[in-house]
């Protein structure tokens, strides 16, 4: 695969334009929060805009309700940290697993493949998810965790 120095604040705000139709669609704001430090991490830029795509994707079609979503990003020692926090409906914790594994969906016409392409991408980048959720407690954490250039 061909990878490249990619900004990491292009690279989110990118993403977050693609999914602002279907966003509008569901009410649902999309806030990208940046600091003015610019980051870089060393990927595939359209394999990571593909992870960070499934992660939001998910945070608009649980949000039924509107609401907001938060990106944050920032670094902490050799890495970049991403944030991304919906105000679903959270995760109870016996799906916490679960909800990782190829084919497990919750939706009607979901095809449960999302987060385990998320999770090869991040893998291969030798990055890191952490799901941070609680049901019924204002919505999921997803923090990805990368190696910044
Ligand atoms: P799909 O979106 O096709 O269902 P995914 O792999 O993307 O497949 O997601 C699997 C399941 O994980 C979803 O069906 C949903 O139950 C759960 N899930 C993912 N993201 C969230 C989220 N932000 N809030 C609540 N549940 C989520
Ligand atoms: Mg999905």
């Amino acid at each position: 695969h061909h990878r490249t120095n990619v900004s990491l604040n292009e690279l989110l705000t990118d993403v977050c334009t693609l999914m602002q139709s279907q966003a509008r669609l569901n009410e649902v704001e999309i806030k990208v929060l940046l600091g003015k430090q610019n980051m870089f991490i060393e990927c595939d830029k359209s394999q990571m805009k593909q992870a960070f795509i499934n992660i939001i994707k998910n945070a608009i079609e649980v949000m039924e309700q509107g609401g907001e979503i938060e990106v944050r990003a920032h670094v902490e020692n050799s890495n970049v940290v991403i944030d991304i926090q919906d105000e679903g409906p959270g995760i109870p914790d016996q799906l916490l697993d679960k909800i990782q594994e190829p084919f497990f969906t919750t939706k009607e016409n979901g095809t449960g493949l999302g987060l385990m392409i998320t999770n090869q991408i991040i893998e291969n980048h030798s990055g890191d998810i952490q799901i941070i959720s609680k049901e019924l407690e204002k919505g999921t954490l997803f923090r990805v965790t990368l190696p910044r250039t």
